[in-house]
């Protein structure tokens, strides 16, 4: 069994991916630090899978643990999730964000280099990086093809485009390296079992948690940013994707990395958008819950619509997303009812 060492692994996306790399017969190796999430996510994933899954407790910055952590398991290959993720706070601490992305990243890749070196490797483990839609900054049109020009709005989006330079320069530089860049759009949803699931502490930024804690009575309302944008009815469009599709993309990079050679950057959408107040409707339906909302300003940053062109993973992966916008509500709603003040509450 090959085994994967998922870097943010107890995290939102990396905790679905571990569960769906499992499934597929890979061994995920869990390393966390639990900034930005819950011990109970482990036992969580021993009850969707039915075993403990090893953890590797600590900080992706110390290179000297991490290249002793990949000696030990010696992972075919790595998922890169560890990270902060959230725009607003970036632009207010921009050096939280530089040190903990792009030094978690420089930190990972020194750690391969040295553990490559010291176990007498033929080359590093395939890596598999956790990019964003955000790369695209303000697209010129939809849907959005790889090849559209990158840009930031804010640091947490440059932190991105600095880290998919410094992967592009190490395959140059050692052509060994094989690198798969993961650009996601939306992420939403959770595992169907309702035992994992997105739990942001605070005011949630984000469309899908927030509707969630209305619905199930954590906030009054929802604020619909914007209701005259150029859309069909007034509201942002995105390309929301289940998480579990996501994962499963996790796992076809994966194994698109170990058995075909070369590195890729591929987005992972859908291909459709679907604008907030369809979302706002989709989940007063599948929930029977209501979620009031009042429209406000527009949001500072943000785009009108964003969906992309998911051909390339299609092609590359073999991968295309099967799951619908119900789906994700019934899926986000199952969580939430079941776990209304999330991990916290045990
Ligand atoms: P998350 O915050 O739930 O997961 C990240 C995990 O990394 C957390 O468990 C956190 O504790 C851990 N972590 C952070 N810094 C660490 C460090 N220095 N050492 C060890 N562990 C550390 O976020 P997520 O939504 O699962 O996102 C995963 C990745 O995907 C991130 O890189 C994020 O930028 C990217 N991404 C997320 C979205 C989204 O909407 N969720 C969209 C595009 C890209
Ligand atoms: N949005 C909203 N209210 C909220 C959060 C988000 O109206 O409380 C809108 C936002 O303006 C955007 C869409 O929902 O049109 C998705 O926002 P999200 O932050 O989830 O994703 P992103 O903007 O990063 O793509």
């Amino acid at each position: 069994m090959s085994s994967v060492l998922l870097t943010g692994g107890a995290g939102y996306i990396g905790s679905h991916t571990a569960v769906t790399l499992q499934a597929d017969g890979f061994e995920p190796v869990v390393l966390d630090n639990f900034s930005n999430s819950h011990p109970l996510v482990m036992d969580r994933l021993a009850q969707i899978t039915g075993r403990d899954m090893p953890l590797e407790q600590g900080d992706v910055l110390d290179t000297g643990w991490l290249s002793q952590v990949l000696l030990r398991h010696r992972p075919a290959a790595i998922v890169h999730f560890a990270g902060d993720k959230a725009v607003g706070e970036s632009v207010a601490q921009p050096l939280k964000y530089f040190h903990n992305n792009i030094g978690g990243a420089v930190s990972l890749m020194r750690a391969m280099v040295q553990a490559t070196a010291e176990g007498g490797w033929e080359r590093p483990p395939a890596l598999v990086f956790s990019s964003s839609a955000t790369v695209y900054g303000d697209p010129a049109s939809v849907p959005i093809t790889e090849d559209f020009p990158r840009s930031h709005t804010n640091p947490y989006g440059h932190t991105k485009l600095v880290i998919e330079d410094m992967l592009a320069a190490q395959i140059a530089a050692d052509p060994s390296w094989r690198v798969g860049v993961l650009r996601y759009f939306n992420p939403v949803g959770a595992h169907p079992s309702g035992l994992i699931g997105e739990d942001p502490e605070g005011p949630p930024n984000n469309l899908m948690p927030y509707v969630s804690q209305v619905a199930v009575g954590r906030r009054p309302f929802l604020q619909v940013y914007g209701s005259d944008y150029p859309t069909p009815d007034g509201t942002g469009v995105r390309d929301y994707i289940h998480v579990m599709d996501l994962a499963a993309g996790h796992v076809a990079a994966v194994r698109s990395l170990l058995q075909t050679p070369g590195s890729f950057t591929v987005n992972l959408g859908t291909g459709r958008g679907h604008s907030v107040l369809e979302v706002v409707r989709a989940f007063e339906r599948v929930s029977g819950r209501p979620v009031p909302f009042r429209f406000t300003d527009r949001r500072a940053g943000d785009v009108a619509q964003c969906w992309a062109d998911p051909t390339r993973a299609r092609q590359r992966l073999g991968w295309c997303a099967t799951r619908g916008l119900d789906e994700m509500c019934a899926d986000a709603w199952r969580w939430q009812s079941r776990n209304p003040q999330g991990y916290r509450a045990g």
